[in-house]
C-alpha cells in the first residue's frame, strides 16, 4: 500500500523550500533530527466531535508554536474539504494547518489566503482514480446486494469511490472488510480504506503515507525530521518509520495502530485523542512557553 519512491516523478505545486531548524529537543529524547513536519489525523486524534473544545486547547499551544519556529503542520484526514472546514470552524482555533490531505489522497497547500490544490499530484490522483473505478463501477451492484442480504448497512457510490459503506457496528464492518479485501485481490492496485465503520475503494497508490511522502518531498524534509499522529486504520500507512521518524497514538487508538506505533518505537499515551497527541508533542517538543 506504500509507495514512497513513486511519488518523485511528481513535481510540487510550488517551489520546494528549506525549512530552518527550531526546535526545542526534549532533553529526555534520544539525540535526533528536529521535527519540520507534523502529521496528525484529524477526527478521534487531534478532534473530539463530543468534547467542548473539540480540540484541546494545550494541543493547540504546541502546534501553534512549533509552527511559529517553522514546523509545518498538515491535517492528514479522510474527510473532504467542507466537512474539514466546517469541523474546523467549530473548533474555533486560532491556528490553520499549512497543508491539507484529504479524502486520505487529495493534497492542498495553504497559499496564505485559501487552500489551493496540488495540482499535478491531485490531477494525477484523479485520473488514476478514474481509471481504476471503471474497472470497478460495473461488479459495485453485486456488492452492494452482498451486503443488503446479510447485514443492516449502508452502502453507495459517491465522488471518492464506486462502493462506500457505513456500517452499523465494527464487527459487520471487519466482515465487510474481508469480502471487500478478497474482492480486491483480483483487481491490481485496489485496496479498502477503513475508518471505523466507514470503508471505500482506494488506488493502492494513493494514502495517508504516500501523500505524507509527496509533502516531505516538497518541502525536502527527510522521514527523520517528520512526526505522525494517528489513531485508526486509514492511518497506518503513514504511522511508519518509512514516512515518519516520531510516531504518537492517542489511548483511543485501534489496537493495530497501537501495535504499529510501539513496534516503530513511537509514544502510546494514556490520554484520549487530542489530549493524547498534546501529551506525545510535549514529551517530543516540551512544554510551550506559558504552558
Ligand atoms: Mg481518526
Amino acid at each position: 500500500m506504500l509507495r514512497g519512491a513513486w511519488c518523485v516523478k511528481y513535481s510540487a505545486a510550488r517551489p520546494a523550500k528549506c525549512l530552518t531548524e527550531h526546535a526545542t529537543r526534549n532533553t529526555k529524547e534520544p539525540l535526533s533530527q528536529p521535527i519540520k513536519l507534523i502529521s496528525t489525523d484529524f477526527d478521534g486524534t487531534i478532534f473530539a466531535e463530543f468534547e467542548n473544545p473539540p480540540i484541546p486547547p494545550a494541543l493547540v499551544a504546541i502546534l501553534r508554536e512549533q509552527q511559529a519556529r517553522g514546523v509545518k503542520w498538515v491535517i492528514n484526514t479522510g474527510r473532504d474539504m467542507s466537512s474539514l472546514m466546517e469541523a474546523l470552524a467549530r473548533a474555533h482555533i486560532p491556528i490553520q494547518p499549512d497543508f491539507l490531505v484529504l479524502v486520505e489522497r487529495e493534497i492542498y497547500v495553504h497559499d496564505g489566503v485559501r487552500y489551493s490544490a496540488h495540482a499535478t499530484w491531485n490531477a494525477a490522483c484523479a485520473r488514476d482514480h478514474a481509471e481504476l473505478f471503471a474497472r470497478v463501477r460495473p461488479d459495485a451492484p453485486a456488492m452492494m446486494d452482498w451486503v443488503n442480504e446479510r447485514f443492516r448497512a449502508t452502502v453507495y457510490e459517491d465522488p471518492f469511490s464506486p462502493f462506500c459503506l457505513i456500517a452499523d457496528n465494527n464487527g459487520d464492518a471487519d466482515e465487510i472488510h474481508r469480502y471487500l479485501d478478497a474482492y480486491c485481490a483480483r483487481i491490481p492496485n485496489l485496496t479498502v480504506v477503513r475508518n471505523d465503520v466507514y470503508a471505500r475503494f482506494s488506488h493502492t497508490a494513493y494514502n495517508k503515507g504516500s501523500a505524507l511522502a509527496e509533502l516531505s518531498r516538497m518541502l525536502l524534509v527527510s522521514a527523520a525530521e517528520v512526526l505522525a499522529a494517528g489513531d485508526h486504520l486509514n492511518d497506518l500507512p503513514m504511522l511508519t518509520l518509512q514516512h515518519a521518524a516520531r510516531l504518537i497514538a492517542p489511548a483511543n487508538a485501534m489496537p493495530e495502530v497501537k501495535a504499529a506505533v510501539k513496534q516503530a518505537g513511537g509514544f502510546i499515551s494514556k490520554l484520549t485523542c487530542g489530549h493524547g497527541i498534546a501529551d506525545g508533542l510535549k514529551r517530543q517538543f516540551g512544554a510551550p512557553a506559558g504552558g
